[in-house]
């Protein structure tokens, strides 16, 4: 682990925040809620950058952890000058950064700061206040709406007031609290065609647009808009080619087979993905039979695995969830990346619906409803 370059190096000094940079760098970075995919200020929010502007205090681990990859930041300067938070790790500085269009750090470790003391999470956060400045932007909400509160792109100054609005449902805070997805039904005027999120949970950081299998990783999530059903590292780092759909039903299945007993194991994914791998493989095997005393092979590793997603597809489709909410933004399947290095990148409808078909064919689902069939389930042991 002391030799691996990310585990050894980047995360114990900088955490997560490293993927500013690099995101940016291939135009996969959301910006002025996901308007676009570069932002041109996304290095003074770069975890360098704050290192340079020495805002790192120290670090933690978990327990037994030698990454201790939790940095704790202090904000030097302005009206958050003093104010230390453990983070923020990349999300945060996406979702109170870049795509608010952000570019105070010291801004960020306030905001991360108090999220945590008010016990709301920052993505989901970050992504309402995104939706409520481009409503600014429309003309469809003003400062009469937000107590006189100037929630345009770039302003940092409203932040932490909108943060405790949320928190104590004060004013336009209510409806907010509900999530992007409710509060763009309650205000209409067309405001859900720019509401970021999957199955009403708001989208993390990692591209729809610029990764096709992450596309459909967040459409098919059982939480939703979440980074963590499938991840974003193998097209991300060019191991699959990031712009096709080809072979991206089966990426998907097999990550979420790891991610799946990634879970219920309790393991790091920072120690997952690079030591053993983005799929379910025999290094996984080795590692579980030894330290439960299980006798598996990676046939029944994988079963196990269907097994957890499966049984969470049946819970959700007892609430009426099924392939009609299978989908995406309607950003990410009409607008194209506008500018930047992955310019024009976008997922058309049809190549969603292409891939959902190879994708509930490969998990033994209905193709039609998304429902798990009977037959998977006796194969399962579910019922
Ligand atoms: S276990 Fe994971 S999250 Fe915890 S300190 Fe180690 S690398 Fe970081």
């Amino acid at each position: 682990m002391k030799k691996h370059p990310a585990l050894g190096k980047a995360i114990p000094s900088m955490g997560s925040t490293g993927s500013i940079d690099g995101n940016n760098s291939i135009g996969i970075l959301g910006t002025r809620n996901w308007q676009r995919e570069t932002f041109e200020n996304a290095w003074k929010i770069s975890g360098n950058a704050m290192l340079e502007q020495n805002l790192r205090i120290g670090h933690k681990a978990c327990s037994s952890c030698i990454a201790r990859s939790a940095i704790f930041w202090k904000a030097r300067c302005g009206e958050y000058a003093g104010i230390v938070s453990r983070g923020p790790e990349y999300e945060t500085l996406y979702a109170y950064g870049s795509i608010l269009e952000n570019d105070n750090p010291d801004s960020i470790i306030a905001a991360d700061r108090l999220s945590d003391e008010l016990g709301i999470d920052t993505m989901s956060t970050g992504v309402v206040i995104a939706w409520v400045m481009e409503c600014f932007e429309k003309g469809i909400l003003t400062a009469k709406d937000t107590d006189g509160l100037d929630v345009v792109f770039g302003n940092h100054k409203i932040i932490l007031d909108m943060i405790r609005k949320i928190a104590k449902r004060e004013g336009i805070g209510d409806i907010l609290a509900e999530g992007v997805k409710v509060a763009s039904e309650r205000i209409g005027k067309g405001s859900n065609e720019f509401a970021i999120h999957v199955k009403g949970l708001e989208l993390a950081g990692h591209t729809a647009r610029g990764l096709k299998g992450m596309g459909l990783g967040y459409a098919v999530s059982s939480r939703g808009g979440s980074h963590q059903d499938t991840r974003p590292g193998a097209e991300r780092s060019g191991k699959l080619d990031r712009a096709v759909i080809e072979g991206k039903p089966e990426h998907v299945l097999k990550n979420q087979r790891m991610t799946a007993i990634g879970d219920s194991l309790i393991l790091c994914r920072r120690h997952a993905e690079p030591f053993f791998g983005e799929y379910l493989s025999e290094k996984y095997v080795e590692l579980i039979n030894l330290l439960t005393g299980f006798n598996l092979d990676l046939d029944e590793l994988n079963m196990i695995a269907d097994r957890i997603y499966t049984l969470e597809r049946m819970f959700n489709c007892r609430e009426g969830i099924t392939r009609k909410d299978d989908i995406l933004p309607p950003r990410f399947t009409k607008e194209p990346i506008p500018d930047g290095p992955s310019k024009g990148m976008f997922i058309r409808p049809e190549e969603l619906d292409m891939m959902l078909d190879e994708y509930y064919s490969l998990r033994g689902w209905d193709i039609k409803t998304g429902i798990p069939t009977q037959e998977k389930l006796i194969e399962l042991g579910l019922v």
